[in-house]
């Protein structure tokens, strides 16, 4: 089926706030949530939401959390999230960030025990909209492992995001690279999951350590309650060691140095999703001139997109132009949502009392 943005988000909205969100909290959530979904990343959108549930059941996740800023020393600023809503309290972080980033130039930021904070590409948009340039490193903890390191043959990391953030100008859109280290993120094979496709080959093994193309591998992540389920297997890390390098500075970086923890297993897995973030941001304009920035990054982006596509029907792009052509095709024409998921969202908003008829009226 094919939904318009703003109905899925009246019902998204409808379902966080029955699950205790405020008012605010349930549009910054909603609002992220559809947003990852028009930009096409549909594994970080309203299909969270059956995840979200249990861990509101379990005490896991947390509404209506504020970050703690529990350390703040010259440029450093370090936020708790108190296993909020990862979208809102990353938001406030992030807002709080830029705004000290637009006195020094230069801002540390970390965010700790947050629950999942979703597309992180949502908080590069956030720097880029106040003119800034962000890098960030995310791992995952409480989580079981999901992602083989390079050479081994069982799941040891999680996805652990990148995300690098530049501005761009009137012509040329910004430069966003917001990827997981892993071949896939874990939301795409749930999707493929939901959806009966198998995937290509190299983005799974099985238990054995075997390449495999079935996402029921790793079913088990997910449908944990789901008796059919094989043994587990793993993603694969992206770009074999130089992905997997990627993942374990997430861990050092927004795990060690946020001062939550890395997911090795001293510390441990309640099987709920915790990101710790580490955030540079920049005022770029304390470093360069900003016309002339903005000039480069237009000629540089047109260099790029001036090489002869290798294949007529697939020309170069930039990093984040991708999500902006989704965005637009999705703004236009609705966002596709298969069967499974959309029935899993009306269980989730039933199971929190929420009258089936009342959900379809507000489509
Ligand atoms: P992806 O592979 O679809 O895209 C990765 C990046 O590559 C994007 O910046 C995209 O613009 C760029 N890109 C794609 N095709 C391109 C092309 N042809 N030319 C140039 N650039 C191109 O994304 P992914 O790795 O599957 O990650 C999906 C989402 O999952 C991201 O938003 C990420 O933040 C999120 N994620 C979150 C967590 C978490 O714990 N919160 C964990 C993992 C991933």
């Amino acid at each position: 089926m094919i939904i318009q943005a703003k109905s899925l988000k009246r019902l998204v909205d409808a379902i966080l706030k029955q699950g205790g969100s405020s008012d605010e909290e349930a549009q910054v959530v909603a609002d992220h949530l559809i947003r990852s979904n028009l930009a096409g990343h549909d594994s970080h959108g309203v299909g969270m939401l059956p995840t979200y549930l249990r861990m509101l059941q379990t005490d896991l996740l947390k509404p209506n959390q504020v970050p703690e800023l529990f350390k703040s020393d010259g440029s450093i600023m370090m936020f708790d999230g108190k296993r909020g809503y990862g979208q809102a309290v990353g938001k406030i972080a992030m807002e709080k960030a830029i705004e000290k980033c637009r006195e020094s130039g230069l801002v540390l930021m970390t965010l700790r025990n947050t629950h999942h904070l979703g597309r992180i590409g949502t908080y590069g948009e956030q720097s880029i909209a106040a003119g800034m340039v962000s890098l960030h490193f995310v791992n995952v903890t409480d989580h079981t492992p999901l992602v083989a390191p390079f050479r081994g043959s069982d799941a040891r990391f999680s996805t652990n995001p990148i995300c690098l953030a530049m501005p761009g100008s009137e012509k040329q859109p910004p430069v966003l690279l917001d990827m997981a280290t892993s071949r896939i993120a874990l939301g795409k094979a749930r999707v493929a999951f939901n959806k009966g496709e198998a995937l290509k080959e190299g983005l799974l093994i099985d238990h054995q350590g075997q390449s495999s193309t079935d996402p029921a591998v790793i079913a088990g992540y997910i449908f944990p309650e789901r008796e059919e389920n094989p043994p587990l297997g793993a993603l694969t890390p992206l770009g074999d060691y130089k992905g997997y390098g990627l993942a374990m500075f997430c861990e050092l970086l927004g795990g060690l140095l946020s001062g939550g923890r890395t997911i090795q297993p001293e510390h441990e897995r309640q099987n709920s999703i915790i990101n710790n973030m580490f955030s540079i941001i920049v005022d770029p304009g304390k470093l360069v001139d900003v016309p002339w920035m903005q000039h480069e990054v237009e000629a540089i982006a047109a260099h790029a997109k001036a090489s002869p596509p290798a294949n007529q029907e697939e020309p170069v792009l930039i990093p984040g132009e991708p999500e902006l052509i989704s965005l637009n095709e999705r703004l236009a024409k609705g966002i596709p949502l298969d069967d499974a998921s959309w029935e899993q969202i009306l269980v989730v908003g039933e199971a929190l009392g929420l009258k089936r008829e009342a959900m379809l009226n507000l489509m």
